[in-house]
């Protein structure tokens, strides 16, 4: 089949988040089943520095943005057979030296940017030589693209449109703008109501795409019920309900290509369920690294999160403060809520023995961190999919997770099942009881026997594409029978 991916992010090539894995390994997967896959993204800064095997392609964007028309072209890098990458070039848009947002606030044209991304997208689907059979937006950046396809089908002139699939990787982005905004993708104006874009009298990019698409997923079947609720459904629960239908929790795979402890050019030990020696030299490097004492008997907790309310930095503050003194150490790589940076920077400041903070973005880093940490801290107060606390467990990294989303859904406490316990789950958000849940993983990590078990069940569990593939194809598969 012949499918389209569209994504604001896709890893390697810009990544603030889960969204860039799982496009990028989605596509790769796709494609190595058998699938014509191309993943279309923004050509953003540097990425023709890093990828020098990008070629631009004959194609030229114009198109019209609001009462101006706006130009753009295209750069294609063939990643692998039957897996395209096009780059939608448009320097005004994109050549910024980040993907959203500088010194924490997001640009003021990112409605206008993606408007555009999406009409390019769209053009795309529509006028290349060997159209899409399916076209699989990713988030709100792209969701205006069925609104946008369903449009040209219905008013010009478009025949066999593709079908659309929309994922939703995190409901609590939206894509929500003043009205006017609407104006820039040339929809008639009677097209802004309660049944797609409109929300409380704004432009809401991802409602319109939830209730446009002809298929809906999101990343974890726990999630998927859950954003069906007041609770968790931030303001688009009764959108979701009434399309409940066509709703589908798939869980996202790990790409083990890369995120893999025996051929890793990122860690300098390698090391399996048999023999973990390699990640004890791993701990110790790390400590080494971070410049914490190097000392294989203190357990070493790590976490690599963007810095937002969403992962629970709040209760993590609370819990460390009171669980430091009883002799563990922390690494933190992060970075987002300049207020969160700087209560963790006095964290630091303060136990300089024991914690380590990292404010930036890095690639190798978060490898290393997965690999020497001895538990994984994953307090999020929702959590879509969760990719991080999957990669520990391949990594014989014990996960501590909040019972929510995709977190509840792979992790296995022993209060489940005693025999394949993989983490630690804990059920309140709150600073006691994820206090408590770090105090059981001390008590653990003293219990040689015990831990050895959890590591060697969580190294066994198999997160790997097979079965994601499987749910989308079948998904594709009945889309284009529609
Ligand atoms: P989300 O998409 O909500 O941020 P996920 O757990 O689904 O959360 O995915 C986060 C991804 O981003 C993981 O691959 C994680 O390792 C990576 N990541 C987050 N922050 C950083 C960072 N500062 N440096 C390197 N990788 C990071």
């Amino acid at each position: 089949m012949r499918i389209l991916l569209a994504s604001a992010e896709v890893h390697p090539f810009s990544k603030t988040g889960g969204l860039a894995d799982m496009v990028g390994a989605l596509g790769k997967a796709l494609a190595k089943a058998g699938h014509h896959v191309e993943i279309v993204t923004p050509l953003y800064r540097g990425i023709r520095e890093r990828f020098p095997q990008l070629t631009p392609k004959d194609w030229r964007f114009d198109l019209p943005m609001g009462n101006r028309r706006v130009a753009g072209g295209l750069y294609v890098a063939e990643l692998a057979e039957r897996l395209t990458v096009s780059f939608v070039d448009q320097p005004g848009y994109f050549n910024r030296s980040s993907i959203y947002q500088e010194n924490g606030r997001d640009y003021a044209d990112n409605a206008e940017r993606f408007i555009f991304f999406s009409k390019a997208v769209v053009n795309l689907a529509r006028y290349q030589l060997q159209p899409p059979e399916v076209v699989h937006i990713h988030d709100w950046h792209t969701a205006l693209v069925p609104l946008l396809i369903q449009n040209q089908s219905r008013h010009d002139g478009w025949r066999h449109a593709p079908p659309t699939c929309l994922t939703i990787h995190n409901l609590a982005y939206q894509g929500l703008y003043p009205r006017d905004v609407f104006a820039l993708t040339n929809l008639p104006a009677n097209q802004f109501n309660h049944d797609g874009a409109e929300f409380f009298g704004q432009c809401n990019f991802l409602k319109a795409g939830l209730a446009t698409a002809d298929a809906l997923t999101t990343v974890s079947p726990r999630y998927a019920r859950e954003i069906t609720t007041e609770a968790l459904g931030h303001g688009l629960d009764g959108v979701l309900r009434k399309r409940h239908a066509r709703l589908h929790g798939i869980l996202n795979g790990v790409d083990y290509d890369e995120w893999n402890t025996t051929r890793n050019p990122h860690l300098k030990f390698s090391y399996d369920a048999t023999d973990l020696s390699g990640k004890a030299a791993n701990k110790e490097a790390l400590q080494h690294e971070l410049g914490l004492p190097v000392n294989a008997a203190t357990p070493l907790f790590g976490t690599i999160t963007r810095l937002a309310d969403q992962k629970g930095i709040g209760i993590l503050l609370g819990a460390l403060e009171e669980m430091l003194p009883a002799g563990m150490q922390f690494v933190l790589l992060g970075s987002g809520a300049p207020h969160f940076e700087r209560a963790l920077r006095e964290l630091a400041a303060r136990f300089p023995d024991r914690v380590a903070v990292r404010l930036e973005f890095d690639q190798g880093l978060s490898h290393r961190i997965e690999a020497g940490s001895d538990f994984y801290l994953m307090p999020s107060v929702f959590e879509p999919c969760g990719l991080n606390q999957m990669y520990s467990l391949r990594y014989g990294t014990i996960p501590i997770v909040r019972m929510t989303g995709g977190l509840d859904d792979t992790v296995i406490d022993v209060a489940e099942n005693p025999q394949r316990a993989t983490g630690i789950k804990f059920q309140e958000y709150s600073v006691p009881a994820l206090a408590k849940a770090i105090r059981k993983a001390l008590v653990l990590f003293e219990n040689k026997p015990l831990d050895a078990h959890y590591r060697r069940n969580g190294m066994a569990a198999d997160f790997s594409w097979d079965a994601t593939l499987t749910a989308y194809a079948k998904l594709y598969r009945e889309l284009r029978g529609k």
